[in-house]
């Protein structure tokens, strides 16, 4: 199957380059030509499938034809080596809990599927040229990318973070790793982090001495896979009995989650809408209310991986939709949340159900709380664990926050990073001397 970019002034790309491209030429982003639809049968019996069949199901459906059955597979499983379980909070709303991974964020799945990808490329082209992954983190997206690539032949990954802007329990996910993972302080914030590594990517001479790719969730090997568990959480509710009417609310920030779940839908899944929550940083509940996209600077909240003025995959919901947002609208509808009320959310179902949310899915909770309907099933997405932000919960809770034993490996290893001046000169000169060295 062929990529084409969101942008049309690209050519059409194969998986491999549009997985070791990441951005299409023409600055769009990529899109399978087809989306394919399940068949029935697949729907009559996912309830007796487990994650991995389904997964496999629907990684065939997008890469069968670029890669054998049995190496697709392999890729499936051993990206998830973890569950994504539905929980009931209370009522008719469910928790799609996705923070069971290395990082305890949702990133993992996509981070690891798309690390055991590219690897496969490489490995298939004969393993030669090294590929260098560059990643600009405010905390999230680094720990999930590194961990998912930690190890994998052939792949080198530069983290890129502000320096004293990232929680310590985010730093040492991605600083304590060594092996093909190394970190830079960068003495600035995320946007300076972003522009270093743009900058590289421009960069013609650089890109002569490496091959240098990005894990952000403009990469298809990074978006597509998170439509497994959209399948996978039907699966258990229809096992539950509960399958009509599902909703789902998808804490929102780059947008690449809701689209996967947009991508999940036209292959079949039989879902009634979609809710997109969104912070302070309301650009596309904006859009819904007016039918203008209007970007922005981002503005700082407790909920800080939502905090996105202009989601990159936005390009990828105008493309499936026409551009028409009259189309847009009947299918997703929008909410906002201040620190505030992510708070008193946070609080409150603590307090009534029992229940531990982070802030990112307590917009997620919030969504369905709102907006939902009796005859409905609600299911938020709980993009990461609470322990992730450990002080904003335990100050809204007034009580500690159980920290996961995955979490407290991470602690006792040593920080190491390499600490650079915000300059793209000195960037450049440290990329320079690395590819020497290889
Ligand atoms: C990245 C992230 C989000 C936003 O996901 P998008 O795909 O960018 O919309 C939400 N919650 C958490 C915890 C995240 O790490």
């Amino acid at each position: 199957m062929k990529y084409y970019s969101t942008n049309r002034q690209a050519p059409l790309a194969s998986l491999a380059d549009a997985v070791k491209k990441g951005l299409a030429p023409d600055k769009g982003l990529y899109m399978p030509e087809r989306i394919m639809r399940l068949p029935e049968t697949f729907f009559e019996n996912i309830a007796d499938m487990d994650f991995h069949e389904t997964a496999a199901a629907v990684a065939e459906a997008f890469f069968g034809d670029d890669i054998p059955q049995a190496d697709l597979k392999k890729i499936v499983c051993d990206t998830l080596s973890f569950d994504t379980p539905v929980v009931n909070v209370h009522d008719n709303i469910w928790s799609l809990e996705l923070f069971h991974g290395p990082t305890l964020a949702f990133k993992d799945v996509g981070g690891r599927f798309m690390a055991r990808m590219l690897s496969y490329f490489i490995a298939r082209e004969g393993g030669k040229k090294k590929v260098t992954v560059l990643v600009a983190t405010s905390g999230d997206t680094g720990s999930a990318v590194a961990n998912g690539f930690l190890g994998v032949d052939g792949i080198d990954v530069i983290v890129l973070y502000p320096e004293g802007k990232v929680s310590e329990i985010q730093e040492k996910q991605f600083t304590t790793l060594g092996q093909n993972v190394t970190a830079l302080e960068i003495a600035g914030n995320f946007d300076d982090c972003q522009r270093l590594v743009k900058s590289a990517f421009m960069d013609e001479g650089l890109n002569g001495l490496l091959t240098l790719t990005s894990a952000n969730s403009i990469n298809v090997a990074r978006f597509l896979p998170q439509s497994f568990y959209y399948f996978h959480a039907y699966a258990q509710l229809k096992r539950a009995g509960k399958a009509d009417n599902v909703v789902f609310c998808v804490p929102s920030g780059n947008f690449g989650n809701i689209t996967a779940g947009l991508m999940a839908w036209r292959m079949g899944l039989p879902v009634k809408r979609f809710i997109a929550a969104n912070n302070r940083n309301d650009v596309f509940l904006e859009y819904l209310r007016t039918g203008m996209y209007r970007p922005r600077a981002s503005v700082q909240t407790i909920a800080n991986a939502m905090d996105v003025g202009d989601p990159s995959n936005f390009a990828r919901i105008m493309d499936l939709y026409g551009n028409s947002a009259d189309a847009v609208r009947k299918d997703i509808t929008g909410c906002r949340y201040t620190d505030e009320d992510i708070r008193n959310t946070i609080s409150e179902v603590f307090r009534k159900y029992g229940y531990v949310l982070d802030p990112h899915g307590a917009c997620g909770y919030q969504g369905l709380a709102d907006n939902i309907r009796p005859e409905e099933t609600g299911v938020f997405l709980e993009t990461a664990h609470p322990a992730k932000f450990k002080d904003t919960v335990e100050e809204t809770l007034g009580q500690a926050v159980e920290i996961p034993p995955k979490l407290q490996e991470f602690m006792k290893n040593e920080k190491k990073s390499v600490r650079m001046p915000n300059d793209f000169g000195s960037f450049r000169k440290y990329l320079e001397s690395r590819a020497e060295h290889a």
